[in-house]
Parts: C-alpha cells; structure tokens; sequence
C-alpha cells in the first residue's frame, strides 16, 4: 500500500522522506484559496489507522500573535481524530481528502475567521509550566501556593486552600516536595481568556494588568491589589489563580530583593508591580468536585450526603467503590462502611480487596483500600454488626448483606427521613434486584417479601432454587461469580444516584442475568403492603 500513497503523494507534490518509528514521513506544500503556499511536513501512521499529522514549517503572520489551531512550533490541528475513522483500506483517498480538510482550514485561519477559537482552547496558546490547582470550598480570595524550595524561580507545584490535603494528596503519587508556602489568591471573573493578538504571552505584571484590562477591568483591580497585598508577606513570590467559566488559570508573580537582601518591599509600589516578572501556570485540577463531576456532567454528585453501607461482602465493596468515584465522602458528606466479618481466604475470589486483607475487618480494610485511592475522603469504618451499629444519623443507609431478615430489622429502625437501599443477588446469580425506600407509603423490603410469599413482584417467572454449596452447617454459601456482585453494585448505584437526583423511581429495579428465566417485574415503585410491621405502613 506504501508504494502507491508514495506515487500518489509524489503527484501532489510530496517527497518521501523516511521511515522512523512506524511512521512515514514525507514533506511538501499546501497550497491555500488565496494563491499562498505553505511547507509542511506531513507524519502518516504505517498503520494507516489516524489522520495524518502536519506540521507547518514556518508558522504564518511570522508566529508574532497566537494562531487557532497552530502551536508557535507549527503542529496544527485540522481535524478531530475522534471526529474521523480514517479508513486504513484506502488511506490515498483519505490522505488527499485530509491534505484537503488541512488546506480550508489553514485558509480560515489566516482569514481570521477561528479567531474566536482561540478562547475554546485557550490553554495551547497560554506558556505556562503546569502546576496543580486543589480547592474543595468556592471561597475567592487567600490561599496558598505551594513552591519547590529548590527551584523557586521555577516551579510552583501547586495552589490550594488546604495544605494538608494537598499534600496528602501528592504523597499519594509519590511527591514529597521540599516546599515553601508563599501566599495564593483565587479571584473570579466572568470573561473567558482569550490571547491578546497584538502582544503575546504577557512576561512582566504590567502586561498581563493591559490584558485583563481588556477581559475584565474589575479582575485587573484585583490581581493588582492582591500582589501589592501579597508582598507584605515578604516571601520570593506569590501565587495568582483566575477563575472563568471555562477555565481556571495561574501564574506566578515574582517579588525583586531589595538592596538589604530581603524580597518584597513591604511597601510595593503601585508604581513598581507592572514591572515585576510572571510566570503562567496552566492548572491541573486535583479537587474532588472536578473528579467527580466530570463525567455525570448536569448531575448532582453524593458531595455533602451521609451515606452507611451495611455489608462489605462482595456486593458491598464493588458498591463502595462505585459510590466513593461519584463523589461519595466529599465536602460535607461521608461514607461509613459497617461490617463486622473478617476476609477469608474463600471470599477473594469475588471480593474487591484481596490477599494484603485477608483476615482483616473488612470494613476496615475496605476503608484503607478506598483512602489508598483517594486519600482524604471522609469515609470511615465501622466494624461492628449493624444491631450494634449507631446506625440512625444518615440520609441513606443501604444494605448490601444479602441478610432478608436483617433487612426487615433495618427499615423498622430507620427515621423516616433516612432512605434505605437493599440490594441482593436472587438464586445463585440468577437476577439482581435493588429496592429503594424514600419516602413513608413506598414498600419496603419486607413488604416486597409479603408479596413475593403471595406470587406478587416477583423477580422472574421460573422458580428459582436455592443452592447452598459447601459442607455442614458451616461454611455454606451461595455459588455466583464476581460478575454477579458487580451487576449487583451498579444497579443499587444507579439507584442511588438517581435518588441523589431526585428522581429515585423505579424504586424497585431487576436484571435478569441467567438466560434460562424470564422478567417477571419490570422496574416499577410499588406501594407499601397495608399493615407491614417494617415501614408501619
Ligand atoms: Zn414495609
């Protein structure tokens, strides 16, 4: 196939160049709708599975102001590689139509007319070094800047409104930075940056004030004042963190030493500030709302909601995990794992945790392993029996012991304004079934038990027998895979995320997994059983 794109590439101009790690590269020229033509060098994949990558040789209006789409070492994005199978069985159809797609682009790019683009990808065009960004609470003003001790001059690490959790945090992955703590600020604005076209990047205070001034004059008042405060606290530098709609922004301000050797002048200047030295930070968020709103966007997430698990058997420590990557145990919120089994050798074939657990409370252990993962979340254990439980301050308690009978207790104990969740495996394996009770006149777990006895709500239409494997009266169990469990967690997870959104119905939700049985309940919210001694109906 490489022959015939290389005869046909040659007859639009393109030399081969070489080969270099499984890519082809060739170079050439794109000639745009104004009669221009421009060097490129084009990288193509050997195995003809993406878009070509170009690369412009010189970068048009001589690279002197920020270009949509083209970074100052020329790469340039003309397409979305997501937006485009690039068909490998005809990859010089596909080259030609790309070199094609390149050439309009590059047109409207020169023309002006992506300009507006500039705003969308901002962070290409703004030369910052990157630092991390962790504020858990939407309060502007103070903060801290975390800056390697080191390297001053060079490096902030990171901008927070909590050292100790950042830091934890950073520990986590293995960062144990020698710091200095110089003084933060988080300040709002309501314009989205875009580059200024007539003088670009901004290196001294004074540039970047010009820029604000014409995105917001208010945010420039206050960077300024916030540099003149920062400078009381006579450290090297402080730290600037601009919070827009679209994106969150820093830099680094640098205070000069005076003539006795200390930095910052108490009293800076006015006069002064435009001249001292910046450094852009392109940000990273660590925050926990970032992580966990990223990808429910328009959700609500579990942050600031006090939630208990009760069981963290299988299903409970898929359903821990689940709950804790959306947003469970942040801000105000919390997780209370509540078990009081140990981890056994038999269980890790389809528990969450593993061997480093084994004999360990497995609330416990599961709590280690979640902060092992997200360090600094409020989740915690309790390693007792639910009986023995304090089990009455959540907003939503959820049992995942499989245990029937425990369930019936549970609800009968909870204050009406706690929600409950049962979740459980029918058979072995043979459906998953989750029940949410939110509000008084909703059925409860026992309530659902009084109608299955009475033929009613089943979960499938064949009867399902209960297989108990193992020897004697100890150690019985039911038999299903992992699989099962992890059905099991995500359907009480995605019931208990719409519960979170207010729209908890159906209450009552049922996956058939075994192909041999039948549906015999769609999902619907049935009404309490009259006189059901768990929920006093
Ligand atoms: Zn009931």
């Amino acid at each position: 196939m490489l022959p015939g794109l290389i005869c046909a590439l040659k007859q639009r101009g393109f030399n081969y160049l070489y080969c270099h790690e499984s890519q082809h590269y060739f170079e050439g020229e794109l000639g745009i709708q104004d009669g221009s033509t421009h060097q490129i060098l084009m990288r193509i994949h050997r195995s003809f599975t993406s878009p070509p990558e170009i690369l412009l040789k010189s970068v048009p209006r001589g690279g002197s102001s920020p270009l949509p789409h083209i970074t100052p070492t020329g790469g340039f994005c003309y397409i979305d590689d997501e937006s485009i199978v690039f068909d490998c069985f005809d990859p010089i159809a596909y080259t030609y139509n790309c070199l094609n797609k390149a050439a309009e682009v590059l047109w409207r790019i020169i023309n002006g007319e992506l300009d507006d683009d500039l705003k969308e990808e901002f962070y290409s065009v703004w030369p910052g070094s990157a630092a991390f960004a962790d504020f858990e609470t939407p309060n502007f003003g103070c903060c801290h800047a975390i800056f390697f001790r080191k390297d001053v001059k060079c490096h902030v690490l990171a901008i927070t409104d909590d050292t100790d959790r950042t830091l934890k945090k950073l520990k986590s992955f293995g960062i144990l930075p020698d710091y200095l703590l110089m003084p933060g600020y988080r300040i709002p604005t309501s314009a989205s940056p875009k580059p200024d076209l007539s003088a670009w990047p901004p290196k001294t205070l004074g540039e970047l004030l010009t820029w604000q001034q014409k995105l917001d004059p208010i945010c420039r008042k206050k960077i300024l004042e916030r540099v003149l405060q920062g400078a009381l606290a006579g450290k090297p530098a402080c730290a600037i963190v601009i919070e827009s709609p679209r994106y969150t922004y820093g830099f680094a301000v640098y205070y000069p030493k005076t003539t006795s050797g200390e930095y910052a002048p108490k009293r800076l200047k006015r006069k002064i500030a435009p001249q001292l030295e910046i450094k852009p930070l392109v940000l990273d968020r660590l925050d926990y709302n970032y992580i966990s709103e990223r990808n429910i966007p328009g959700l609500k997430t579990f942050a600031n909601k006090r939630i208990a698990i009760v069981g963290c058997g299988t299903i409970g420590g898929y359903l821990a995990d689940v709950l804790m990557k959306s947003g469970a145990g942040t801000n105000k919120g919390s997780l209370t794992l509540i078990d009081h089994g140990w981890l056994a050798p038999g269980n890790i074939g389809r528990h969450r945790l593993g061997f480093p657990a084994l004999y360990s409370n497995k609330a416990k252990a599961l709590v280690d392993e979640l902060l092992s993962q997200a360090p600094t979340l409020r989740i915690v254990a309790i390693p007792t029996s639910a009986l023995e439980a304090n089990i009455y301050s959540y907003d939503l308690v959820i049992d995942a012991t499989g245990d029937e009978a425990l369930g019936h207790w549970l609800r009968q104990q909870l204050p009406p304004n706690t929600a409950s969740l049962s979740v459980w495996v029918e058979g072995e394996g043979v459906a998953v079934r989750a029940l949410l009770w939110n509000s008084p006149g909703d059925a409860c777990a026992r309530c659902l038990f009084e109608a299955n006895r009475q033929n009613r709500l089943r979960a499938v239409n064949e009867p399902i027998h209960q297989i108990r494997s193992g020897h004697g009266c100890e150690g019985l169990y039911v038999a299903y895979p992992a699989t099962v469990s992890l059905h099991a967690a995500v359907l009480a997870g995605e019931l208990a995320l719409d519960w979170v959104n207010n729209k908890p119905s159906p209450k009552l939700r049922t996956r058939v997994l075994n192909s041999n049985f039948t549906l015999a309940t769609p999902d619907c919210s049935p009404p309490a059983e009259p006189g059901c001694p768990s929920c006093n109906s």
